[in-house]
């Protein structure tokens, strides 16, 4: 179900709860509202279709990656630049890191550690923020 993007920003600000199977309508609602929105949106938190929950899903080619709970658990090589954001307007400047490495749940709830680098490794880190109340 496509669902309305969140704008509140007292809302965003706050950090999200734990995912858990219970969840799964969650992630399929926050993937159908990014695929709905995919021409000027790359990447989601749960948060910003109004559920408060640790999911982000991530555009991938044709696809979007889901993943629950997830923790970058290490950073390489920081550079800063320019991100929007679906819930604010305008652009503002930002430090990222090339290579995240990252710990997360996959759709059938399979604990997983990769390596991303490059554009969805930056969408990672936004997403990632999201879940934790921050705002860029
Ligand atoms: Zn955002």
């Amino acid at each position: 179900m496509i669902r309305p993007i969140v704008k509140d920003q007292m809302f965003l600000s706050k950090p999200s709860s734990k995912a858990d199977k219970n969840d799964m309508s969650i992630a399929q609602d926050l993937k159908d509202t990014l695929q709905a929105n995919r021409q000027i949106c790359v990447g989601m938190a749960a948060n910003m279709i109004g559920a408060a929950k640790c999911i982000i899903a991530v555009a991938l080619y044709t696809d979007v990656l889901i993943m629950f709970n997830p923790v970058i658990v290490s950073r390489k090589g920081a550079y800063t630049i320019k991100e929007g954001c679906l819930s604010l307007p305008g652009q503002r400047e930002v430090t990222r890191y090339k290579t995240v490495t990252v710990r997360y749940q996959d759709s059938t709830f399979t604990q997983k550690t990769m390596v991303f680098s490059g554009m969805i490794a930056q969408i990672i880190q936004h997403e990632c923020d999201h879940l934790k109340g921050i705002l860029i």
